[in-house]
């Protein structure tokens, strides 16, 4: 393995509060020294210059499809989806065909990783057996095949008790539930966000309470009887007042956002004339509730920024509005799009974004991860904050293409990546030869 001299990049680290140009040096897969005008012999020298070379980027929440619906994604595709965003470490959910809810699962993804995978994966095990509710899974049996957090992720726990017993099962080994919060008899058949632009169209409606509702049951679960949660996907505002209120009175809650949720609203669904890219759960909900997630990223009551990433392949999404599937992707669109929403018109720093996207997720998950300092496993991502592009589907790694930003024109985009020492992504290639 080569080493790499990374020269005059400004690096982002907000796990030693560094933002500054110094230059890194990588040496046999991990991070050796940082400084100024370093010097190696033999180096392969990289200039980052105008570039953020920040910790690799983790992704707590996608989807990879594979085993079941090879269709939309493999764990072929999804990581090189993921490294092409500058993502170094991924969880994927458990809602395949079958679910991973046993450690043969966890173990299957973990050896389909090993031989195709580019990035690091980390598999989330189901709380209940097949995702239906009723009975917990061998949480500490698939620990120790892998899994790293829990979740019933598109299959929401509507069984206070079983949550209960889930919270009590993960405080013993001390990983995350990831809860996905929707009240299902409130959700029922809508589609979209419950709400003006709704009555307009004319859709079934999925009121904000079918989250909130959940996430207060669960805040309140969690006080009472102990365990770690992170919830998914935060999209209501009335969901942040509460996790807000929570950590004021020392709850130990975290959640993260979806980029599309922190940039988009209901009102693309009228203005795309009901374009199924824009139909996800939870909905996109209105700009009073953008308005608060973006408050909740800048004072801290949003730990996380995680895709959702949720391939669909042409002919599913192809269809009318009520029959497409919920979901959309967004690992390769989250740079640009936060880059240009949410850095550029300087609503949170880039220290923030690196922070909630590398070193929050890495410390919810208890990984080694998230950091560039010396020691640990050389995972980084060199972003050019400046680069201008169009959002173009067509040169996706992922195997599908439902995405809202189609055609977006961005300022930002993920120039390498970095795993484990090795380049596996620069200026829009793969580099096969090095993944192995
Ligand atoms: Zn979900
Ligand atoms: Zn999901």
């Amino acid at each position: 393995m080569n080493d790499i001299l990374i020269k005059n990049g400004r690096v982002v680290d907000p796990s030693q509060q560094i933002d500054e140009v110094r230059d890194v040096l990588i040496s046999d897969g991990v991070i050796k020294d940082m400084g100024k005008n370093l010097k190696k012999k033999g180096a392969e020298e990289f200039d980052a210059a105008g570039m953020v070379v920040a910790p690799g980027l983790i992704d707590m929440h996608t989807h990879l499809r594979e085993p079941g619906r090879e269709d939309e994604e493999t764990i072929y595709s999804g990581t090189r989806a993921a490294a092409a965003g500058g993502f170094t470490s991924i969880c994927c959910m458990p809602n395949t065909r079958p679910v991973c809810d046993s450690r043969t699962g966890v173990k299957y993804i973990l050896s389909r990783v090993h031989e195709v995978g580019v990035v690091n994966v980390y598999p989330v095990g189901a709380i209940t057996v097949g995702q239906e509710g009723q009975q917990i899974t061998e949480f500490g049996d698939l620990i120790s095949a892998g899994a790293v957090a829990f979740s019933d992720d598109g299959h929401p726990v509507m069984n206070a008790e079983i949550m209960r017993r889930a919270l009590e099962y993960t405080a013993m080994f001390d990983v995350p539930i990831l809860d996905h919060c929707e009240d299902l008899n409130l959700s029922n058949i809508g589609m979209m966000h419950e709400g003006f632009i709704q009555s307009l169209l004319g859709l079934a409606g999925i009121p904000a309470a079918a989250e909130t509702i959940q996430v207060g049951r669960d805040i309140e679960l969690l006080e009472f009887f102990g365990g770690r949660l992170h919830i998914c996907h935060v999209s209501a505002r009335g969901s942040i007042h509460l996790i807000r209120r929570a950590k004021k009175r020392g709850v130990n809650v975290t959640c993260e956002a979806t980029p599309h949720h922190l940039t988009l609203t209901d009102a693309l669904v009228k203005e795309t004339n009901f374009d199924t890219n824009t139909k996800v759960k939870p909905p996109l909900t209105s700009e009073e509730d953008r308005q608060e997630l973006i408050k909740g990223l800048q004072d801290g009551t949003i730990d996380v920024i995680a895709t959702d990433h949720a391939p669909h392949t042409d002919k599913d999404k192809d269809l009318v509005y009520i029959d497409a599937p919920f979901g959309l992707i967004g690992m390769e669109t989250a740079i640009p799009i936060l880059f240009t929403n949410l850095v550029h018109k300087k609503l949170i720093t880039v220290s923030q974004l690196v922070e909630k996207m590398s070193l929050n997720p890495a410390r919810i998950l208890k990984i080694e991860r998230g950091t560039l300092k010396a020691g640990v496993v050389a995972d980084v991502a060199i972003i050019d904050p400046e680069r201008r592009h169009t959002i173009n589907a067509n040169n996706f790694f992922s195997r599908s293409r439902n995405t809202p930003f189609e055609g977006e024109k961005c300022r930002g985009a993920v120039d390498t990546t970095i795993v484990g020492g090795r380049i596996v992504y620069s200026k829009g290639k793969i580099l096969e030869e090095k993944c192995k």
